[in-house]
């Protein structure tokens, strides 16, 4: 009885590492166009449920309002500020970004907008 036992559970863990592997591998092999179609190209980060408790900062993926590059910008969550602006990484030029928050403080949405 016992040893049928011990042999069920030696299967059940083999199983969950092959898988463990698989998901790995999967994630390594991600180029960056299957990342943007991940991320969408909609300039707004909406992490939806089940956040794992407050960050004090988090990173963001953001598309340009000038040049429409993908940038990824660190939010800074101790900050109470509802919007900062930041220049483009590629372009240079200025973007506000505006913060949603929860009212726990918890990340809701990261807007961008051009500075005109
Ligand atoms: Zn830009």
């Amino acid at each position: 009885m016992g040893e049928v036992k011990r042999h069920s559970d030696k299967a059940r863990e083999l199983n969950a590492r092959a898988w463990r592997e698989r998901l790995t591998r999967r994630i390594a092999d991600l180029d960056p166009s299957s990342i943007d179609s991940l991320y969408g190209l909609e300039p707004v980060y909406e992490p939806g449920e089940g956040l794992p408790g407050l960050l004090p900062e988090e990173f963001v993926a953001v598309q340009c309002p000038y040049c429409g590059e993908r940038l990824e910008t660190r939010v800074d969550l101790t900050a109470d500020e509802p919007s900062y602006i930041e220049d483009c990484q590629v372009c240079c030029r200025p973007i506000e970004f505006s913060v949603e928050r929860e009212q726990t403080g918890a990340l809701l949405a990261v807007k961008v907008q051009r500075v005109d």
